[in-house]
């Protein structure tokens, strides 16, 4: 058997499936789960499904020190006729790769770990949920497993796939929400790793996230980490606004994570006519059109939620309601484009689903 054939070692015992709007996010994962070891000189080797099992690492382990780890996150969706669908996963093993090269992680082969992937899913079919709005969330993502305290990249690493049906983000449908534009912490900088999707982005987002808590709202607005000046992104998700009749987001400026939501909503408004303009754009210009009354719509886009709409943003003390915490039309029409072509109801004229 050569090294890159996939072996699969069936679980014997099956979890009970859950009843799918009551499994808190993350926290059921399926029977089985994807694993290949890498060692510098050898590459990725041994390829395996094998049953959902906690893994054994040495305390010394690299990833547990230094944090050299990068993950990505996306969703198998279930069609009315019961195909099991997922939304341009090949973006997400790119995004992967160059996530890996800032965090100086051996490169993954794409298509690849994209079939074992849809192996792996195959198996774990009856895990996707079916009822609106839910879907089976896939985390792939890579340790550093070598035994070394040394400040240096790993020689060693883990490629994992774990997944986890989750319910509906909005139950109820779409909710506008307040968010806190953040004015002291940081998430990311030019030259750091804003643009990639790792461990610690996100962990030192979270003492903004609960000053932001207490304060009422639900997440916080990153501002560029220099002067503060600059909108990035809000929490796990990318930012839109629109200004008098006008589409506008963040240019991807390095330390923003290039979304893959923000893409296809770019893409598909493109095929509505209707251009995005990609710029930096400052909170002080944002507050200006808030007073002028010429802000329509602001909306956060990501795998999670797809769309959220923005109905409050706070800001020193200023509070800005936007579209009388409404939801507005093109934030409606672009979730139930896109849920409609993960799910198979509405065509999928860019081929964007596999
Ligand atoms: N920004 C950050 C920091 C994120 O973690 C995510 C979620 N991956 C996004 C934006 C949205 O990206 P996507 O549309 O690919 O889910």
């Amino acid at each position: 058997m050569t090294t890159n054939e996939l072996e699969i070692v069936q679980s014997t015992s099956k979890k009970e499936k859950p009843s799918q709007d009551q499994v808190p996010f993350g926290t059921l994962f399926t029977d089985h789960m994807f694993t290949m070891e890498y060692e510098a000189g050898k590459g990725w080797f041994e390829p395996k499904i094998v049953p959902y099992a906690p893994i054994t690492l040495d305390p010394a382990a690299m990833i547990f020190h230094y944090g050299q780890t990068v993950f990505e996150g996306m969703k198998a969706y279930r069609t009315e006729e019961g195909r099991v669908l997922l939304f341009r996963p090949e973006k997400n093993f790119e995004r992967l790769n160059l996530s890996s090269e800032r965090l100086s992680i051996p490169p993954i082969n794409e298509e690849i770990v994209l079939e074992y992937l849809t192996k792996l899913i195959e198996l774990e079919k009856d895990w996707v949920p079916s009822t609106a709005g839910t879907s089976l969330y896939i985390r792939p993502f890579i340790i550093s497993t070598e035994a070394n305290l040394a400040v240096a990249p790993s020689k060693t690493y883990k490629f994992m796939i774990i997944m986890s049906p989750v319910g509906s983000y909005f139950t109820g449908g779409l909710k506008p929400v307040t968010i806190h534009v953040e004015d002291q912490f940081t998430r990311a900088v030019k030259g750091g790793t804003g643009m990639a999707k790792t461990a610690g982005n996100y962990s030192s987002g979270y003492q903004a996230q609960a000053n932001a808590k207490k304060l009422g709202n639900a997440d916080v607005l990153w501002l560029d980490g220099v002067e503060k000046k600059y909108i990035e992104e809000v929490g796990s998700m990318n930012i839109f606004f629109k200004i008098n009749g006008e589409v506008v987001t963040p240019a991807l400026n390095g330390s923003i994570l290039k979304g893959i939501t923000r893409m296809s909503i770019i893409e598909l408004l493109g095929t509505w006519g209707i251009s995005v303009t990609e710029k930096k754009i400052s909170i002080d210009e944002i507050y200006q059109a808030f007073q002028d009354g010429l802000i329509e719509e602001v909306f956060g886009t990501g795998t999670a939620a797809v769309i959220s709409p923005v109905g409050e943003l706070n800001w020193q003390g200023k509070k800005m309601i936007i579209n009388n915490h409404e939801i507005g039309d093109l934030s409606q029409k672009l979730y139930d484009t896109i849920t409609g072509i993960q799910t198979g109801k509405v065509e999928d004229t860019l081929g964007w689903t596999v």
